[in-house]
């Protein structure tokens, strides 16, 4: 980190008054040395992830830079946070690159940035303890790393699940696919300020900008050692499913009618098989997908924060296949696919 960058950052933790965090964190050194120190401990294992975010591939700048700034910083932090909370682990410091073209970085977007990152990450008891800031030619591009914490070998992996575990979702499913075609269609600007956006449209584009991992969900999960095998929903139920069933060796039997659909789907007029399909392959709604064995699931509280966890399935010993149970009758399920109803076999 070079002291331009140092000092972007010192000035933006003393103003956001950041300093409280870090003595309960392990913090050693954060920002402002050539590399942060964290003391370790041999009672945990630190869960590392790491997402890049680049400008035209994984989102568009509206031309509102306010709203940029702010949808840009939280989402990167967002998603590295829901990895750490689907394994089990409690997430604890951020590293943050920012890259930028000159004239944006004249209008101070990667402060801006950086400044909603933190606040955001501080909120959730994250600190962000380096990173780096630098200019791009064209595109903004942001890369997200989180280090959390678990108890020792109680990661949650996706390889976990057992023949008989109950599989379950937190929160609802199709919200943010549904967001993100209401985006591309056009039909609303992203600065959430088109006219024409009833509430659930835009609660559904809220969705796909602003997604909420399931921190505590993913911590209570590895903590009480609930979840046999975990995974975050970002390519969407069907595939990820389809992870949890290959690490695993297992099958799945999805059923359709228990699917937590987003309420706001239906207030949007998207029901049927479309709100169907949008639960079943739409991304990026993170929340967790995680099974449990039978036991286990009588001691999974119903909610928490507000959140509710809903059992949609169980694992089959039918290897690498899912089944979705439909009005009685169970078809194949493959992955983003949904070509099934009507013409396929048993
Ligand atoms: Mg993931």
């Amino acid at each position: 980190m070079g002291d331009g960058e140092f000092d972007l950052i010192k000035s933006l933790r003393e103003s956001l008054s950041l300093r409280r965090l870090d003595a309960a964190h392990g913090l050693v050194e954060g920002v402002g040395d050539d590399a942060a120190v964290l003391r370790q401990t041999s009672e945990l294992d630190t869960v590392i992830t790491t997402d890049l975010l680049v400008e035209g591939i994984d989102f568009t700048l509206t031309g509102d830079e306010k709203t940029d700034a702010s949808v840009i910083g939280r989402r990167a932090v967002a998603v590295s946070l829901s990895d750490i909370a689907a394994m089990g682990a409690r997430p604890r410091w951020l590293l943050l690159s920012v890259g930028v073209p000159r004239k944006l970085w004249e209008r101070g977007f990667a402060r801006a940035l950086l400044s909603n990152a933190m606040t955001y990450a501080s909120d959730i008891g994250v600190t962000l303890v380096g990173g780096d800031i630098s200019r791009t030619l064209e595109h903004v591009v942001v890369d997200s790393i989180v280090l959390g914490e678990v108890e020792r070998g109680r990661a949650v992996l996706r390889s976990g699940a057992r023949v008989g575990d109950q599989i379950f979702v937190t929160g609802s499913l199709g919200g943010a696919s549904a967001g993100l075609k209401i985006l591309e269609g056009g039909r609303v600007r992203q600065s959430h300020s088109g006219a024409r956006m009833t509430s659930a449209t835009r609660g559904l584009v809220a969705r796909q900008l602003q997604p909420t991992p399931r921190v505590e969900w993913g911590a209570l999960l590895g903590e009480r050692r609930l979840a046999s095998a975990m995974i975050d929903l970002s390519d969407g139920l069907s595939s990820d499913i389809m992870h949890i069933c290959r690490e695993s060796r297992a099958g799945a039997r999805i059923e359709a009618a228990s699917l937590p659909l987003d309420p706001l789907l239906e207030s949007a007029g998207i029901t049927g098989d479309d709100a169907l399909s949008l639960a079943l392959h739409g991304g990026e709604d993170f929340e967790l997908l995680f099974t449990v064995s039978e036991r286990d699931a009588r001691g999974l509280p119903s909610q928490l924060d507000g959140v509710q966890a809903t059992r949609i399935g169980e694992v089959t010993r039918e290897r690498g296949k899912v089944r979705l149970v439909r009005d009685g009758r169970a078809r194949l399920l493959r992955p983003g696919g949904f070509d099934h109803f009507g013409r396929t076999r048993r």
